[in-house]
């Protein structure tokens, strides 16, 4: 069941305007390359702790970032991908992560727990408790009745308090997605080792709308949309993290490299020219923030 194409809605990407289909691939660039100076960073000792990387699993906060706006977000302990795609500022990560007054909690949270109420970007960040954010959002959402996105994975889907915080929602009729980034891994166990129940069917008799698909960007915009109109609802994303569970480690290959796969659709789409340049861009932009003779100054 489990492949890069799951679910992928045939033809979408001709669908959407080509402008929506290269901020995508920016947004996921601006993860990827941002990423990269965090591994030199980590590499040359410049951070010296464990970081929880986005990296291989860009695509779903850049297809939720375009697909969702006003939200709250309640953020997994892998969320440097998802405070960069909502609109935060490389810059303050960067800090954050380098343990600076100027980072996002002051230089005191670290990888795990970016946290960001500015700049229209409302974002609440992990704790250390696994799946504590799906609580915490959907109580969010009981006394604001704001919409809420609440991420997390497939090792946290299997918290007892994350399915009570999904039939609450339900109970309320609470303005909820819930989306499930799900790199088949808690920690180094596969999901299958780990249980033979489907958290999409779990929420599908909890009695909201939920689908699993993978990481194809167009796919995850388009079921986005027509989700954020019935909430609560649930999106499973079959998806493949690039790095270690926490460091910048890799096992091998990924199953695959969705990235890759997005600037081959742009191509195919007479895009090439476009995204080679917003690419290109990234890198430059990304290089200069993670400059090591500014980081020797620090
Ligand atoms: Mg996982």
């Amino acid at each position: 069941m489990r492949s890069k194409d799951f679910g992928v809605i045939p033809g979408l990407s001709k669908k959407y305007p080509k402008e929506t289909s290269l901020e995508l691939f920016r947004r996921m660039c601006a993860i990827r390359y941002f990423e990269q100076g965090v591994i030199e960073s980590v590499q040359a000792k410049y951070i010296d702790y464990l970081v929880y990387l986005s990296s291989g699993q860009e695509a779903i906060a850049a297809a939720m970032s375009v697909a969702l706006q006003g939200f709250m977000i309640f953020a997994q302990h892998r969320c440097h991908g998802t405070y960069l795609a909502f609109g935060g500022t490389p810059a303050k990560l960067r800090d954050e992560l380098l343990g600076m007054d100027t980072g996002t909690s002051r230089g005191r949270a670290g990888s795990n727990c970016v946290q960001c109420h500015e700049n229209e970007v409302a974002m609440f960040g992990h704790h250390g408790l696994i799946g504590e954010n799906v609580p915490l959002g959907v109580g969010a959402a009981l006394g604001s009745n704001k919409p809420v996105v609440c991420f997390f994975g497939d090792g946290a889907a299997e918290e007892d308090y994350v399915f009570a915080a999904m039939g609450f929602a339900v109970t309320h009729r609470l303005p909820v997605i819930f989306v499930c980034e799900d790199n088949n891994l808690s920690i180094l166990t596969k999901v299958d080792i780990r249980r033979s129940w489907s958290i999409t069917h779990v929420a599908r008799a909890l009695g909201m709308p939920a689908v699993d698909i993978t990481d194809d960007p167009w796919t995850i915009l388009e079921t986005a949309g027509q989700f954020k109109n019935t909430l609560p609802a649930f999106i499973n994303i079959y998806t493949c993290r690039a790095n270690w569970h926490a460091g910048v480690g890799v096992d091998g290959p990924p199953e695959w490299d969705r990235l890759s796969m997005v600037r081959e659709e742009l191509e195919k789409m007479g895009l090439s020219s476009q995204s080679e340049k917003i690419e290109k861009d990234i890198i430059a932009e990304m290089e200069k923030l993670w400059d090591k003779k500014h980081l020797q100054k620090l």
